[in-house]
């Protein structure tokens, strides 16, 4: 439509202009023709003046040479001649008398005074204004000459109107030619040729119908120039012009040249506009991912950018194709790294650009001293789709050779199993690309094909890039493989981590259950190996380490699984489908196996174990809670006294449950106030006095109630919690004691419990300094009660810690005695006041047994050593009585008083009684006064 009117408007437009410059021409070419019909007038009516000019000298000439009579006989002589060319001739005296010639002529003044201007030398042509009854203006050619009788007068010579300006008749009929003389002001018709018709129209004057000239006269006759003016009588108007533009040839002629125009630049558009088109919509095409061939007809040059188009398109797509199986195959090296299915996608590409040919990517595996293996995936033979080849080193090394790629014939006979390979899927030439990562030969690309194959194939150079991304994701996944390696097996032993160790509980959960056998998993700790590290260095902690995995890795099956779990701690999984006995002599084997003797450096450990087993589905159905149920098993075969293994069991549980709440709860009970002291007093078997308190921490805990110390007071040691808990009662006990000798309550001791952790800390006997000095309590009144075991480890620390202790005055005592297998070599060195008997020993004093080794022999060994002994637990009158017999010192126990609140206590001694003693049966033994002594 644009191209339309960019024809159409241009086309009009020089209709119009055409149209405006004919008009200008033609008009212009009217008043040129009508100017020179002007000038050819002025200059024929100038010749017949010249003429008549001459002819009135030769007359004057002749005049004065013979007189008015001559002159008049020559007047005759011309008389023809004077009808011809003048009209009169008349000499008139200057002071206009008519000297001679025709008397008719009037001389008016006006025109004397012309005459007077008239020079001797040139004749002047003069208009004459007509009289009164004859309007007309006559010309008059004047000649002035002076006669012998030196009278000036002068020669009037009316010219002939016919003469001058011709007969009117032979002026063309549809002209008017008038001339006029030009004064100063004024303009003197001088002349017309058709007088009638004159048109006063401005029609008339305009140039189209009228054109003048003027003649230049005074030069030659001294007067005013004449103009001569040609009018049309009949006007010619632009409408007469416009006639012809608006005629019906002329719009026919517009009409037919715009349909012309319109049917050529229909031509034009059908020829630009539809292969444009065409070519626009492919562009849309291809930008919508279609690539279909734009189809262009004709031989324009249309058609070739439609060739070029079509090509640009098939190399787009092209391009594309190749960009989205690239993008698609990286997008699989980066989600899956997994080399089969890029290999397959390689593949699947490649036979895209070569359908007829057959690929094979071979990815080189494991690598023996002669030979590799090679995992082959095939085009296009779904049966061998995915296969093993066993090929040579010396075969990998020549393919390693082909470098950029070669092309070979495959034979059944050769000695290279890629090419019988090839062979056997029926291809008679193929080409072999080793595939590098690195500098090293990972995988081959090969590609068989019935035909012959090119050596500059245009697709080599996209199969050698293809092949390229199988090197990236066969080095991705060896990569990928090492990193699994890291992160799932343990660095020290190289067994399995917890990590692969939840993978192995999976799949043996599977098992399980496919065989409708349990499973079993196996948590070993080994005990003491803190000491180990600590007293003989890492580095003979790390061999033990090594050395137990191995030999737990030697006892058991291939389809189970020793994993290090961290630390000293082990876990095994019994995966094998094997019955309970079975299990239980790997078991057995695990704990023998592990306390064999190890010799590293020059060191012989001998190292025990502790077990715990969980068994699936029974005691959890995920690889967490089988692994927890083991770890509170093994915690409680710790608990049994190690070297053992324990099976897990819902009490287990619940136990282990109550732990991880106490544990919680305890972070707040001094923070919450929940902590309180009672007393149990100590009795004297002599005075039957309270000698003493010990002070016994309660938990009082809103959600669990009273907590027995024996529960949480070893958690407490486990998380930490003993040095702040412990400190507490310290402080707590002293202040009390402090209050009750400000209120004279006697000089009672205050025993307070120790435990292990809390005796061991670096500032234990600082802290106790700063709380005799905070509560002002006398250390001489202050006992502390420690346990045997913490007694026996560690010795060179713990004596200059109880020395310390001891040099502040305060009494020690060892708690519990009895339990805890004490060495008792060591207990003479040691600065200790007294030995309490444990309870379990308290408890075997029944009226049934008579005779008591283990008590007797404890209050002996206590009198040898000068200590004071305190019997635990007592509960009967029998005990107090056996005791007292056997010459115990002090009882403690329910029989006098159960543990009180401090106002229950502060009472009793208020009451300050003392306890009834038994009524005796057995004889009293004599009693020792074994502090004085020591
Ligand atoms: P222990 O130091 O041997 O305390 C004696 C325990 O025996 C107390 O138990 C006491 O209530 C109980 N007892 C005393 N006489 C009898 C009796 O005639 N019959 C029976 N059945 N029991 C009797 P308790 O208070 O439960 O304390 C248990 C253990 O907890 C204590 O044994 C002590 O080892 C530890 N313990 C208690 N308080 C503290 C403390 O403040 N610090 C530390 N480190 N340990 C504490
Ligand atoms: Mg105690
Ligand atoms: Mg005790």
């Amino acid at each position: 439509m644009l191209l339309f009117i960019a024809a159409v408007i241009p086309a009009m437009l020089m209709t119009l202009l055409s149209n405006k410059k004919v008009n200008e021409l033609v008009t212009n070419y009217e008043h040129q023709s009508l100017v020179e019909k002007s000038r050819n007038y002025a200059l024929s009516t100038f010749s017949n003046i010249a003429f008549a000019r001459s002819r009135l000298k030769d007359l004057s000439k002749e005049t004065n040479a013979s007189g008015i009579d001559t002159m008049q006989e020559t007047s005759i002589n011309f008389s023809s001649q004077k009808t011809l060319i003048f009209r009169s001739i008349t000499e008139v005296s200057s002071n206009g008398v008519i000297l001679k010639g025709d008397i008719k002529k009037q001389i008016s003044k006006v025109n004397l005074q012309q005459l007077e201007n008239v020079d001797s030398n040139k004749m002047r042509l003069i208009v004459l204004s007509g009289d009164t009854h004859n309007k007309t203006s006559s010309i008059n050619l004047i000649q002035r000459q002076s006669s012998n009788k030196s009278a000036i007068s002068f020669l009037i010579a009316e010219l002939e109107p016919n003469f001058l300006w011709g007969d009117t008749r032979d002026y063309p009929s549809d002209f008017n030619i008038c001339a006029y003389q030009l004064s100063n002001t004024l303009r003197t018709k001088l002349f017309c040729s058709n007088e009638k018709n004159i048109s006063n129209t401005p029609l008339a004057s305009s140039p189209l119908n009228n054109g003048a000239w003027e003649l230049f006269l005074r030069g030659e006759f001294g007067e005013d120039p004449w103009v001569f003016e040609v009018n049309r009588v009949v006007p010619i108007t632009q409408s007469h012009l416009k006639e012809f533009v608006g005629s019906k040839a002329y719009i026919s002629i517009a009409i037919l040249s715009l349909l012309i125009i319109g049917l050529l630049s229909l031509i034009q558009i059908r020829k630009t506009m539809i292969p444009l088109e065409t070519l626009v919509k492919g562009t849309k095409k291809i930008a919508l991912g279609d690539f279909s061939q734009v189809k262009v007809s004709g031989s324009s040059e249309f058609s070739e950018l439609a060739d070029a188009f079509n090509h640009m398109s098939s190399h787009i797509k092209h391009q594309l194709n190749t960009l989205e199986s690239f993008s698609n195959i990286d997008r699989e090296i980066v989600s899956k790294i997994d080399v089969e299915q890029v290999s397959h996608l390689v593949i699947e590409r490649m036979r895209l650009l070569e359908p007829d040919a057959i690929f094979c990517i071979g990815h080189l595996e494991e690598k023996s001293s002669s030979e590799l293996q090679c995992k082959c995936t095939i085009s296009g033979h779904a049966a061998l789709s995915d296969i093993r080849l066993s090929m040579t080193a010396k075969e990998v090394d020549t393919i390693k050779r082909y470098n950029d790629g070669r092309i070979k014939q495959p034979s059944l006979t050769s000695a290279f199993a890629h090419e019988t390979l090839m062979a056997e899927l029926g291809v008679n030439h193929m080409w072999v690309l080793p595939i590098f990562w690195q500098g090293e030969i990972c995988a081959f690309l090969a590609m068989g094909s019935k035909k012959n194959l090119d050596a500059n194939s245009k697709y080599w150079p996209e199969f050698r890039e293809l092949a390229g991304r199988v090197a990236i994701v066969i080095s991705a996944h060896a990569r990928e493989q090492k990193l699994l390696l890291e992160a799932q097996y343990d660095n020290l032993t190289g067994l399995p981590n917890r990590i692969l160790l939840q993978d192995r509980l999976k799949i043996a959960m599977e098992h399980a259950d496919r065989d409708n056998n349990p499973m079993w998993v196996v948590f070993i700790d080994l005990d003491h190996f803190k000491v180990v590290n600590d007293s003989m260095g890492h580095s003979v902690g790390d061999a033990l380490l090594t050395e137990i995995g191995k030999r737990l890795q030697a006892e058991v099956r291939e389809s189970d699984t020793v994993a290090r779990f961290g630390g000293d701690e082990f876990v095994i999984v019994l995966a094998s489908n094997v019955d309970e006995n079975i299990k239980l002599n790997i078991l057995n084997r695990l704990m023998t196996s592990i306390s064999a003797p190890i010799k590293i450096s020059n060191h012989e450990l001998i190292n025990t174990c502790s077990m715990g087993i969980s068994t699936y589905p029974n005691d959890g159905t995920n690889p967490e809670t089988l692994i927890k149920n083991a770890d509170i098993a093994m915690y409680r075969a710790k608990e049994v006294g190690r070297n053992n293994y324990q099976f897990f069991t819902q009490a287990l549980n619940d136990k282990a449950a109550e732990r991880m709440e106490i544990i919680s709860l305890l972070h707040k009970a001094i923070e919450n106030n929940e902590f309180e002291l009672h007393y149990q007093p100590k009795v004297d078997l002599e005075t039957f006095a309270i000698v003493g308190l010990e002070a016994l921490i309660r938990w009082n805990n809103p959600t669990l109630g009273n907590v027995a110390p024996a529960k949480f007071i070893p958690i407490a040691e486990e998380i930490g919690l003993i040095a702040t808990i412990g400190e507490w009662v310290l402080r707590t006990a002293c202040t009390q004691l402090a209050e009750w000798q400000k209120s004279g309550f006697g000089k009672r001791l205050m025993s307070v419990n120790v435990s292990a952790k809390q005796f061991h800390l670096d500032n234990f006997v600082e802290t106790i300094k700063s709380v005799l000095i905070e509560t002002g309590t006398k250390a001489e009144y202050l006992e502390l009660e420690l346990t045997e075991t913490l007694l026996m480890n560690n010795t060179t620390n713990t004596l200059k810690t109880l020395l310390e202790i001891k040099e502040l005055g305060i009494q020690l005592s060892i708690d519990d005695f009895g339990t805890g297998y004490s060495n008792l070599s060591y207990l003479n060195t040691l600065p200790i006041d007294a030995l309490k008997i444990d309870k379990s020993f308290t408890d075997t004093i029944t009226s049934n047994t008579k005779k008591l080794p283990i008590v007797d022999t404890i209050i002996d060994l206590a009198k040898n050593l000068n200590l004071k002994v305190i019997a635990e637990g007592v509960e009967s009158a029998y005990q107090v009585e056996y005791l007292i017999a056997h010459a115990c010192d002090q009882i403690q126990g329910y029989y006098f008083s159960k543990p009180l609140s401090v106002e229950d206590i502060t009472k009793m001694l208020v009451s300050d009684k003392n306890f009834k003693e038994p009524k005796l049966k057995l004889v009293k033994a004599p009693r020792k006064n074994t502090r004085t002594e020591k």
